[in-house]
């Protein structure tokens, strides 16, 4: 994962935040943009492995495909549904939290521009800078965009970029409906008697797959990663179809 995947910014990415950097880049940046890829493959192998427990199960008491069909679209909803709520429940909260910080600053900014002045050269002193360019790195971001610069340096956050929990939940919703389709597709449509196999085996190989990704896009050794993804899908169908057969036995 090197620059040429990025598109126009500025190419090395490793050396943390440049907050030092006078210029706002309007931009997310790679490593924002790689989070949120490796959210999406997370919540994509979230719609697999409990849609697939899910129809697995069902499977195991039932081979009726309208009773499949029907569990396999509640749980893509149930589940795509509750994720995105959740997100927006947890990104709303992040986002207040943010606002409340940006007002207090904002805040101290007009009543102690001094001591806040102070504050942000000290900041840049921690970071590494001479007194000398702390000072006029201050200075220039203070004549620039002050809160901007309070906000990034003091709290890690951009003002012109809060979280969107419309963006977050949406794209939840997506990535567990795209992860959730693969079971439900493979249990409806193959005939009787090939379901739970053809089920099992492309959930599997699509475990390996999302495995992989997020492997890569954590820059993780791949191997551990695919061997517990796969180890954990693979008991989430084989309990649930095996609870799914006991209570099929049972009427
Ligand atoms: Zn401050």
């Amino acid at each position: 994962m090197s620059a040429d995947d990025g598109t126009d910014s500025s190419g090395s990415t490793d050396s943390g935040d440049s907050a030092a950097h006078p210029t706002h880049d309007p931009h997310e940046g790679l490593g924002a943009r790689l989070n949120w890829l490796r959210a999406g493959v997370l919540g994509a192998n979230d719609g697999i492995v409990s849609t697939a427990g899910l129809v697995v199960g069902v499977a195991g008491a039932t081979d009726t495909q309208s009773t499949l069909l029907a569990s396999g679209i509640a749980g893509l909803l149930a589940g795509s549904l509750s994720m995105a709520s959740g997100e927006y429940v947890s990104v709303s909260t992040q986002r207040d939290t943010e606002k409340a910080a940006l007002a207090l600053e904002r805040k101290e900014l007009a009543e102690s521009p001094e001591a806040e002045f102070e504050e942000l050269v000290g900041l840049y002193r921690d970071k590494g800078l001479t007194e000398t360019t702390a000072r006029r790195v201050s200075q220039e971001l203070t004549a620039h965009d002050a809160l901007g610069a309070h906000a990034q340096t003091e709290l890690g956050i951009n003002p012109d970029d809060l979280a969107n929990p419309w963006s977050a939940a949406i794209a939840s919703f997506v990535a567990f409906s795209v992860g959730a389709l693969l079971p439900l597709l493979a249990i409806v449509l193959p005939p009787h008697g090939w379901r739970v196999p053809v089920t099992v085996v492309s959930v599997l190989i699509a475990l390996v797959a999302t495995g992989w990704v997020s492997a890569r896009l954590g820059r993780a050794a791949p191997g551990r990663a695919i061997a517990r993804n796969v180890v954990g899908g693979a008991l989430a169908m084989g309990i649930t179809y095996l609870v799914g057969t006991l209570i099929g036995k049972v009427d």
